[in-house]
């Protein structure tokens, strides 16, 4: 078959065919800890479904403003204004079918081809194949675990070139847990200040972070790279709303119009009665977000420990989302079921075959040291999965 050459430069995302995996093997009986999930386990809070229910019997079942309903635009720079003091307008404000989208739409609308896109990595799987598909090259900087997996100004400042066309940050990331402090994003942005290129900061987990971590927005700390950054969230992380598809892009308006008339030429509006859910959720008592995040505090804190008992881990203590990234290298070169642990990957399938614990390879996140674990899964799953891998470790040869 005669496939586009866009088509064959992408390959699938891998968490979500591990997902479907990891179904399989539940459905066949197979007693499974999966830590593979990558989005909250909780359910949407009720206030919300209310909402989208009510939006249903009234009707709201047509086409909305292919940029999103008005209040919902309307909410989302309410937000940024009241956190950040921002002064967005609603024509600055896109939703779109979930900030997958909305950065897919950003690069769509952003790139020519041979533009570079600098993406610190570890990197959440999308950004790269994304990248690939708007016919950028992803020019991806390796951050290091010492210095807690976050890119320095001199990285950066070796990172851009006059090709740059954007700069990717996200903070809290997927799949470190690692967020960038204050100095930290200032120290970058006084790198950025000096470059003639786009920042797309995607603020996904901007509301999922422990110990007191602080989350700013880069460009609310550096006034001067406010007309150059494109900021993306969404309903699903925050919110526990990953079937609802809502997220958004704020920016200066010419990018964002660019961005909506190819949302206009592609899906068009997002889900009429999601939106609906996603207004309700924006507008109303944040109580629940903390309730979630207490929630992942005390399993971060449980996984973190535990993880770091087992001999072969080296567990970075993240402070955001909802992922540990351990280090696995003095466990490659073993042997286990057989057969040599050459890679992130080979580990991975050792723990599945051994200890029935399904993890993410690190490979497709940029490191092949490291292994994903989301602990979206209740504290007795965590207890039995970090079990059984300790197990599994000790019978490795
Ligand atoms: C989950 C995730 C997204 C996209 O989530 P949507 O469900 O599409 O809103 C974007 N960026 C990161 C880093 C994520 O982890």
């Amino acid at each position: 078959m005669r496939l586009s050459e866009r088509s064959k430069a992408i390959k699938p995302a891998v968490t979500l065919a591990l997902a479907a995996k990891a179904q399989t093997m539940r459905a066949e009986g197979i007693d499974l800890v999966n830590f593979t999930a990558g989005e909250p386990d909780f359910d949407t809070p009720q206030r919300i479904k209310d909402a989208a229910v009510q939006a249903l019997k009234r009707g709201m079942t047509k086409y909305t403003d292919v940029r999103g309903i008005i209040p919902l635009r309307q909410a989302i720079a309410e937000k940024y204004k009241r956190e950040y003091g921002f002064d967005y307008h609603r024509d600055q404000v896109l939703v779109s079918c979930g900030g997958k989208h909305a950065l897919y739409n950003l690069l769509q609308a952003l790139l020519n081809p041979g533009d570079e896109v600098v993406i610190p990595s570890p990197y959440w799987v999308s950004y790269s194949d994304m990248t690939l598909l708007a016919g950028g090259v992803p020019r991806i900087v390796p951050t290091k675990e010492e210095d807690g997996f976050r890119l320095t100004p001199e990285q950066l400042a070796t990172a851009l070139t006059p090709k740059t066309r954007i700069f990717i940050l996200n903070s809290p990331s997927n799949p470190t847990g690692a967020g960038y402090h204050r100095e930290e994003l200032e120290a970058l942005s006084r790198v950025l200040e000096k470059h003639d290129c786009l920042i797309i900061s995607d603020d996904i987990y901007e509301k999922i972070v422990y110990d007191n971590f602080h989350f700013y927005s880069i460009a609310a700390l550096n006034p001067k790279l406010r007309e150059r950054t494109l900021i993306t969230n969404s309903a699903s992380k925050t919110y526990a709303m990953t079937g609802w598809r809502i997220g958004y892009a704020l920016g200066p308006q010419e990018i964002i119009a660019a961005a909506g008339n190819i949302q206009s030429q592609s899906t068009s509006n997002p889900t009429s009665i999601a939106q609906a859910g996603a207004l309700e959720a924006i507008q109303g008592p944040q109580d629940e977000v903390e309730v979630m995040v207490r929630e992942f505090q005390k399993r971060r804190d449980l996984i973190v420990e535990r993880l770091s008992r087992i001999p072969g881990f080296r567990c970075f203590n993240p402070q955001g989302a909802f992922y540990v990234f351990p280090n696995v290298r003095s466990l490659l070169g073993r042997t286990g079921k057989g057969k040599k642990l050459g890679s992130a990957a080979d580990v991975v399938e050792y723990f599945l075959a051994e200890a029935r614990v399904l993890v993410v390879p690190g490979e497709d996140f940029g490191s092949s040291e490291n292994i994903r674990f989301s602990y979206a899964t209740s504290l007795e799953e965590i207890e039995k999965g970090c079990g059984r891998i300790e197990a599994a470790v000790k019978k490795l040869d």
